[in-house]
């Protein structure tokens, strides 16, 4: 199938994301972990590329987000999707405006919108100030981030010195009359030579003006929610065939495993949920796992019966987490424990297991990593941001569930299981 919608995420849970949120509608969505190596073949209508490059070196970050792109056009795509974090997490050096300005030379544009904006998940802008919830981007938590702290709130400012052109911005007030009105301000812009525009949306009503108004633009940046309603957008406008649909559910076998690595408040609350419904589970001790390595874990888990899901967790209270870090430093207590869930992914596999919820970003990055996975199409949402998603391991027909940190509800690994049966 050709791509219609060419997307380039800067992470892997951010891929997932926009490709979740695009796949609500019902139509055929890859993610593709990388750019793939190969010439595109076997395509669906919107191709999602996940990299890792929003804390990379701004020459890199370039490099491959236009590799990404190359793909994405071999693969028949003409329209183009920059996504990026809804709290616009980058510093003065980069990178989403160098890899903006790179694509749009590319491509051959003059001018790109830029809006962070989820409503449903408290971001919105106004006047060009993006707000966390009721606070502004400043003064939210994301001013301590370790990497890319947020010290200012105004997008304006922020995108400024990451670009050569200039940057202006569309209010509130204008977006709020509709779709011809926010077309014809950011003709006037492209006019003064604006080649950056901030786009203000405080509601879903707002997102689906910018849609409608920016649905035929060669590149669109932002959030994954402005991209929301696109796809209902190509169907009416017949630039996306109606057979554009997703495939049935593979047949998957009935052994399962839930692998939890991430030590998120909401994660700590879902193993407590799962092991309190008499699930099978085996605690991961980084000290533990130092020692004497991952057998213990792979013993228990070839003693269990797939069937009953059997969790394998390193999940911890915050203590417990300090105390592993002190004896065995950051980087490697999260190593140690990201290649046991390695390990016992592919002993899953191996004894049968199709169905895996994850839980953790850096967590589901090594698990998929080990299953030698690169594509995954996606299927219907679990919880708002994690669909289940589908691929081959070693031959094999599977089903993943991979969940970040904080999303989801208390009982998600039970509801994740549940509701691919119901499928
Ligand atoms: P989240 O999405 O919640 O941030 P991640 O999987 O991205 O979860 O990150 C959690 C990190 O913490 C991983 O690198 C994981 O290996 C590490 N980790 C998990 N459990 C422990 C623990 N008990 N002690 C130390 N580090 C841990």
């Amino acid at each position: 199938m050709t791509t219609v919608l060419g997307c380039i995420a800067d992470d892997f849970t951010g891929a997932t994301d926009i490709a979740g949120l695009l796949a609500r509608s019902g139509v055929k969505v890859s993610l593709r972990i990388g750019v793939p190596d190969s010439a595109p073949e076997d395509t669906a209508a919107f191709e999602v590329i996940a990299l890792k490059s929003r804390t990379a070196p701004v020459a890199g970050a370039v490099a491959e987000t236009r590799a990404a792109l190359r793909w994405l056009r071999d693969a028949g795509a003409g329209r183009f999707f920059w996504k990026y974090c809804s709290t616009f997490d980058s510093t003065p050096e980069g990178n989403i405006g160098p890899v903006a300005e790179a694509l749009m030379a590319d491509l051959g544009v003059d001018q790109t919108i830029y809006c962070p904006a989820f409503p449903e998940n408290g971001r919105s802008i106004f006047m060009g100030n993006l707000f966390v919830g009721r606070q502004p981007l400043a003064e939210s938590p994301m001013k301590d981030h370790p990497l890319t702290p947020m010290r200012d709130s105004n997008l304006m400012r922020l995108l400024a010195p990451q670009v050569t052109r200039p940057v202006g911005l569309v209010d509130r007030l204008t977006v709020a009359q509709g779709a011809g009105a926010l077309r014809a301000r950011l003709a006037g812009l492209r006019g003064e030579g604006v080649a950056h525009v901030v786009v203000d949306a405080v509601a879903n009503e707002d997102l689906e003006v910018i849609a409608e108004a920016c649905r035929d633009m060669v590149l669109m940046t932002g959030g994954s929610a402005v991209a929301m309603p696109l796809p209902g957008l190509y169907l009416r406008d017949g630039v996306l065939a109606a057979d554009a649909a997703r495939g049935a559910v593979p047949e998957l076998g009935a052994g399962a495993v839930v692998l939890s690595g991430s030590c998120s408040a909401m994660t700590r609350a879902q193993v407590a949920a799962y092991l309190a419904q008499g699930a099978p589970g085996y605690r991961l001790d980084p000290l533990a796992l130092a020692k004497d390595g991952p057998q213990g874990a792979l013993d228990w888990l070839a003693a269990q019966d797939p069937a009953r899901a059997p969790l394998i967790y390193a999940t911890a209270e915050p203590d417990n987490v300090r105390a592993a870090q002190d004896r065995l430093g950051v980087a490697a207590a999260g190593e140690i424990v990201e290649a046991t869930l390695a390990a016992c992914a592919v002993a899953a596999r191996d004894a049968g297991a199709r169905r895996f919820v994850v839980a953790g970003g850096e967590s589901s990055g090594a698990v998929t990593q080990a299953l030698g996975v690169s594509r995954l199409d996606i299927g219907a949402e679990i919880a708002p941001g994690v669909p289940w998603t589908f691929c081959r391991s070693d031959g094999a027909d599977i089903a993943l569930a991979l969940k970040s940190g904080n999303f989801g509800t208390e009982d998600f690994f039970a509801d994740a299981l549940a509701g691919l049966e119901a499928m």
